[in-house]
């Protein structure tokens, strides 16, 4: 990452002193935003852990899942369960290889469990998002009334021809995806099928900090942050209450 910040660093540099008077508020807009990337990114060390002291290391290879190429997206879970030593002892038991690169308990210590390198199973399959969104070009309005229409009473089918469909789509075009996002885990548990606890303040403070850090190292952007209920087929309630 040195070289990397190095040369935003001498970017947000030339940028800044070469504006002419009549600058106009985009360039300023910009230049803050690299400046932002430069002042708040996380140390990582060469294997892809944070080293912070705001971050407990505790990683669980059990739901590591190989290289992750390209990070384009941030997905906000919670963990539906009471405590975070919980939850890491769920994972490193190996019965549920699905899991999370951050876990945040509910006083708000945040633990890295696997390497911003590698991919974690945490997001599950897709919804359509020009369906959510409305935007659907005519050919991908008539793909999915087709699909919907031949595959009626078959709704798990449904969903996995959609999320593979999905797949074939460049992000942002489709939600993210384990192949290219990082999963934050909430501690908290659901209420009812809808619902799930609001998060603490302290997980919202320390949620919000590693959200802004991780935006920063990874150049990503406030609107690649998404909740999981939102991009997959989830309790509407999961990280509905979190806050970045
Ligand atoms: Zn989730």
């Amino acid at each position: 990452m040195g070289g990397s910040a190095g040369s935003i660093r001498m970017a947000a540099v030339a940028a800044t002193t070469s504006l002419p008077s009549s600058c106009n508020r985009r360039l300023i807009s910009r230049t803050s935003w690299i400046l932002r990337w430069v002042i708040s990114m996380l140390t990582l060390d060469k294997q892809g852990v944070v080293r912070e002291a705001r971050v407990k290391v505790q990683l669980v290879p059990q739901i590591a899942h190989g290289p992750l190429q390209n990070v384009h997206a941030i997905v906000v879970h919670q963990t539906d369960s009471p405590t975070a030593s919980g939850t890491i002892a769920g994972w490193r038991t190996g019965n549920r290889p699905d899991g999370a690169h951050f876990l945040i308990d509910k006083d708000g210590t945040t633990y890295q469990c696997v390497s911003l390198q590698q991919k974690c199973w945490h997001v599950g399959k897709i919804v359509s998002r020009c369906l959510l969104e409305k935007s659907c070009s005519k050919t991908e309005s008539a793909w999915y009334d087709t699909a919907t229409k031949r595959l009626r009473g078959h709704f798990s089918t449904l969903v996995q021809e959609t999320h593979q469909h999905e797949k074939d789509k460049d992000y942002p075009d489709r939600y993210p995806v384990n192949e290219d996002s990082i999963g934050i885990e909430m501690v908290g548990n659901h209420i009812d099928d809808k619902t799930f606890e609001t998060p603490a303040a302290e997980q919202q403070a320390s949620l919000r900090w590693l959200v802004q850090e991780l935006e920063a190292t990874l150049h990503l952007l406030n609107t690649d942050v998404y909740r999981h209920s939102l991009i997959s087929h989830k309790n509407p309630g999961e990280a509905a209450g979190a806050q970045w």
